[in-house]
């Protein structure tokens, strides 16, 4: 007997673009029939009108920093939104080593999503006491290499970096630090150099990674970077060396603002007018100046005396954010981040705001394309397609029932706690976990190491 059925719902198939009418049962965590026929199950959901997709996988956003307290913030909200595996350690950062997160994860007895994790260069450039701006000795670099080796023994899928962040990174040390493993599975993930008018720079220095490594790089977060009067040429331009090699990719999230903390290298002088941007596009997103718009004293304030506060910049174009979503590269990933629990609202409603705002209200792309940028893609990206991303026989039973008429995100810039709409319910690992906006089992999850790929 199956352990459930959905029955009358309809699932994308990606092989013939459409949406399929089919019943899917469940058992031990599986999926183990697709058909018209009712098998007998413990439980049945129905799922008229209702799209049963695979769960979605946001192959970029930030974990938790379980060194504010051993709980779950930022994947709760994750759960909320229908991600069924999150992929942390981006833009070159991670809170805690890879080791330290996976035996967390096991001390809270799992967690609320599926976790793989990326190790992030710029967190051990930190750790050595290197500035934004300096220059690594082969020591430093070696060192940096050795920490992130034992990341990837502790499970991680890949490494990232925060060009950004740092610039003194440079082009020829991260392509030595991809080869810390000849592995060509291994994840590369970037963090541009620097938006705005240094936009297509940033993208060709990538392009030119790819070209020179023996593994799949993905440009991060690409809105953020090219939303700001460069998408049209960042596309063409990515677009024409993926025809050559499909290892490069990008994600992309459905925002017109970023966010980062206020003491990054982003806001050093000159930003704003980079942007052609005042203090007032600036939301700070902490006490003492919580969801308030900035001034240039409060700027100069949390500049001096906040850095690790996130602030939002509204900077980036809806057309070309719609443009970077519609292509038909590239992924569909949240970038979410959260400090102290504040931060943008992509951690909380990046995939219903696609699902609604993209596809509905806005007819940019359609659903089934939307649901292969947010699963499939990310799967195959992931080497995991055989198991997640897609709807098959023995397939991983992580699954979100969504309403397509009705969903839509929630989660506003000055509230992160209103509820996403039209997400029925969020299976994970085969059981239920998020029923009508309610957690049934927030720890079905597990840490995914790179050796169960
Ligand atoms: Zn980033």
């Amino acid at each position: 007997m199956l352990d459930i059925l959905i029955k009358n719902g309809v699932y994308p198939d990606y092989s013939e673009n459409v949406l399929k009418k089919g019943n899917l049962g469940l058992k031990d965590g599986k999926i183990e029939y697709i058909g018209l026929d009712e098998p007998e199950a413990s439980q049945v959901i129905d799922a008229a009108d209702r799209v049963v997709s695979p769960g979605f996988i946001d192959i970029h956003m930030h974990e938790e920093d379980f060194h504010e307290g051993k709980k779950y913030v930022i994947a709760n909200m994750m759960l909320k939104q229908g991600v069924t595996l999150a992929v942390g350690g981006n833009c070159g950062v991670l809170y805690q080593t890879v080791r330290e997160f996976r035996d967390t994860v096991d001390e809270l007895g799992g967690a609320p999503i599926n976790y793989m994790m990326l190790s992030g260069y710029n967190s051990y450039w930190t750790a050595l006491g290197l500035g934004h701006f300096d220059k690594s000795s082969p020591e430093q670099r070696k060192s940096i290499i050795d920490s992130m080796k034992k990341d990837l023994e502790a499970g991680a899928i890949g490494i990232s970096f925060g060009i950004e962040y740092d610039p003194g990174i440079t082009e020829e040390e991260i392509i030595e630090a991809t080869k810390l493993s000849d592995d060509d599975r291994l994840l590369v993930a970037a963090h541009y150099r620097e938006d705005c008018l240094g936009n297509i720079d940033s993208i060709e220095e990538m392009v030119d990674i790819q070209s020179k490594i023996n593994k799949r790089f993905q440009i991060s977060h690409l809105s953020s970077c090219s939303a700001l009067g460069m998408m049209d040429e960042s596309l063409e331009l990515i677009n024409s060396y993926m025809a050559k090699d499909p290892r490069l990719n990008y994600d992309t999230y459905p925002y017109n603002a970023f966010a980062t903390n206020m003491g990054s290298t982003v806001f050093d002088p000159g930003c704003l007018e980079g942007w052609h941007k005042d203090y007032s596009d600036l939301l700070l997103t902490d006490e003492p100046y919580l969801y308030q718009f900035a001034t240039k004293e409060s700027f100069e304030d949390c500049r001096a005396h906040y850095p690790e506060m996130l602030v939002v910049a509204f900077v980036m174009n809806e057309d070309e954010i719609a443009a970077a979503i519609a292509n038909p590269n590239g992924m569909i990933a949240s970038d979410g981040i959260l400090a102290n629990g504040h931060g943008h609202p992509r951690a909380g409603g990046t995939f219903p705001r696609v699902l609604g705002k993209y596809v509905r209200v806005d007819n940019k792309l359609d659903i089934v394309t939307a649901l292969r940028k947010m699963t499939l893609e990310p799967a195959k990206r992931l080497d995991m397609e055989h198991r997640k991303g897609d709807i098959h026989l023995g397939a991983d039973a992580d699954l979100t029932i969504f309403d397509p008429d009705t969903i839509m995100d929630g989660p506003s810039f000055q509230d992160l706690d209103i509820p996403n709409q039209g997400i029925d319910y969020v299976i994970i690992n085969g059981q239920i976990a998020l029923k009508d906006n309610e957690f049934v089992d927030d720890r079905l999850g597990r840490f995914i190491p790179y050796s169960e790929k």
